[in-house]
């Protein structure tokens, strides 16, 4: 009687925990990350109010070589797509794959208004063009200047600084609270493109009160602060000066403020300068097209040839060692327009995002082979972060003085030590979300009030699906494991025809192969005699057993758990 009564209490809890604290009250002022929480990429993030939901970015992230044929993830929106008519905006924090990448696989589900920075507009009505999507997507352009009311929601845009021109935090207030939402940010009074940090909208901000900061953690592990972009402007001009031969130099697309460096640095040493790359076109007219002029370079190789080889700066695409990239093609002299010589130099203008190590040290590699010397910001000031020090990310907390602190866009050692970070400015409370977990802000107690399941999705040609579809198991057993087809013939008195006919992809060859294929043989023989007439009739069993018998021979043989397809026709 006592255990009856116990998993009544038990089943009645679960109850409770499952409706009562999943359910959303009108009023809670909710945090909600679905993407780039305990994580680094694909960024995206949901705020709830007065039922009515705002998401702040939408971005990918990179898969690796555990999915074959994955080039991109995108995050789970399916919990906003059930509420979509109560979303009233994306806002974009900034034009990085990493926060808005994503719009153009998924926006469609969700049909909700974007609004970003004029860069960022302008970068994402290019990117939304080249898929045919641009007439359909509401965007709007919005600046500091301008307060946005939508639903319960009162947005004011501030102007910080990151590696891209016009990136934006969000200060979004309820009736509950204000939220500060940094976005990619660093203190840089001396950007080389767009306005500096408005520290006086900060104050401002942190003057009226802050309930929370939701902040970038990349560099949370780093001492001291930033440097500015000017830095790297002075390095670059010092390497390109004692730079000898011709000389390559890549950086990341989308950092203006770089590529306009790279100019100036290489005009001042009489240089002609070629640009590219897609993405690096794409950046620089967006740029123009906004009031950045990117100017004295050429973007046609057509004229290269009129200039002696060492009097020439390429600014290449492909800072990441994309196989497909203008530097990458360089490396391996693969462009038909552009030729090496020993004695040129390679000038990586960037840091190595985290899983891009081994790409980028095969195009070290390439140019080394060739005698090109290779500079990277481990050698030079070539290149500086984007992303707030620890004394930073302290100035920040001082302006803003939240009374919570959460941490997100990073790995959770990123969070633990943001969160490390803000103590020390006297906040308190540090909440550390992981992709999913549902933070009720308002009332007396905030905290994580459930936990939701969330699957990245991937886009697979035309199609988007979940990363732990059944596809992506099946794809990796067949890249590393390979596959087999068996054919089984039964006739009307359930006895097995001969031959039984076998096919490998990827498995074995040559004399071990036909010792494979006659173990193989064999052994289903066996098994199909060993089955009663019942098990016979069952198409479905016969292939299990099929599929078993060849799983086993193989392991045996090979060590290796293939892909097995097993057909079975009966002849009648
Ligand atoms: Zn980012
Ligand atoms: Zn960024």
């Amino acid at each position: 009687m006592r255990i009856l009564q116990l998993k009544v209490l038990y089943i009645f809890l679960i109850l409770i925990f499952k409706c009562g604290f999943m359910k959303i009250s009108k009023n809670d002022l909710i945090f909600l990350p679905l993407g780039g929480s305990s994580e680094i990429g694909m960024n995206s993030n949901l705020y709830h109010y007065d039922d009515n939901w705002i998401m702040v970015d939408l971005g990918i992230s990179f898969a690796d070589e555990s999915m074959p044929g994955v080039d991109i993830l995108l995050p789970d929106i399916d919990f906003i797509i059930e509420k979509r008519d109560k979303l009233k905006g994306i806002f974009l924090t900034h034009g990085h794959e990493d926060h808005m990448g994503a719009v153009q696989y998924i926006w469609d589900k969700l049909r909700a208004p974007i609004y970003g920075s004029s860069f960022t507009i302008s970068l994402l009505k290019r990117k939304l063009k080249e898929v045919g999507l641009l007439g359909n997507v509401q965007l709007h352009t919005i600046s500091e200047n301008k307060v946005i009311n939508i639903g319960p929601f009162e947005i004011q845009p501030v102007s910080l600084t990151h590696s891209i021109p016009d990136p934006l935090s969000f200060s979004i207030s309820t009736k509950s609270g204000t939220i500060f939402h940094t976005g990619d940010w660093k203190f840089d009074n001396s950007p080389k493109v767009g306005s500096e940090p408005n520290y006086e909208m900060l104050k401002e901000i942190g003057k009226k009160g802050v309930l929370a900061l939701v902040g970038d953690s990349t560099n949370a592990m780093v001492e001291g602060t930033t440097q500015s972009e000017t830095e790297a402007f002075k390095g670059l001009r010092k390497t390109i000066k004692n730079s000898s031969g011709r000389i390559f130099i890549t950086c990341f697309a989308s950092n203006v403020a770089r590529v306009k460096s790279i100019i100036e640095a290489s005009l001042e040493n009489n240089k002609k300068i070629f640009l590219a790359g897609r993405s690096l076109n794409r950046a620089v007219e967006a740029a123009n097209e906004v009031g950045y002029p990117v100017e004295g370079m050429e973007t046609s190789f057509k004229n290269i040839d009129k200039y002696k080889h060492d009097d020439v700066v390429i600014i290449a695409g492909g800072s990441q060692g994309e196989l497909r990239s203008t530097m990458t093609r360089i490396a391996f002299s693969q462009h038909d327009r552009i030729n090496v010589k020993p004695g040129d130099t390679a000038i990586f203008s960037s840091s190595k995002i985290p899983g891009n190590e081994i790409a980028i040290d095969k195009v070290h590699t390439a140019f080394l082979k060739k005698g090109v010397k290779v500079v990277t910001d481990e050698d030079e000031l070539v290149h500086v972060s984007g992303h707030p020090g620890k004394d930073d990310i302290i100035k920040l907390y001082k302006l803003i003085k939240p009374q919570i602190s959460i941490p997100v866009h990073g790995t959770p050692k990123h969070l633990r030590e943001h969160a490390n970070i803000a103590k020390v400015t006297g906040i308190s409370l540090s909440i550390e979300p992981e992709n999913g977990s549902l933070i009720k802000l308002s009332g007396n107690s905030p905290s994580i009030i459930n936990q939701i399941q969330i699957k990245s999705s991937v886009p697979d040609g035309s199609q988007i699906l979940k990363s732990d579809s059944s596809i992506f198991t099946a794809r990796r057993r067949l890249l590393w494991n390979g596959s087999v087809s068996a054919v089984i013939m039964l006739d009307s008195e359930l006895e097995i025809q001969l031959p039984i006919k076998i096919i490998q992809n990827g498995i074995t060859e040559r004399d071990d192969e036909m010792e494979w294929i006659s173990e193989v043989k064999s052994d289903i023989e066996e098994t199909i005699y060993s089955l009663n007439k019942n098990e016979l009739t069952d198409d479905l069993i016969v292939e299990q057993k099929v599929r078993s018998s060849i799983r086993s021979v193989t392991k045996l043989l090979f060590k290796i758990k293939p892909l097995i397809d097993v057909h079975v026709l009966r002849v009648l």
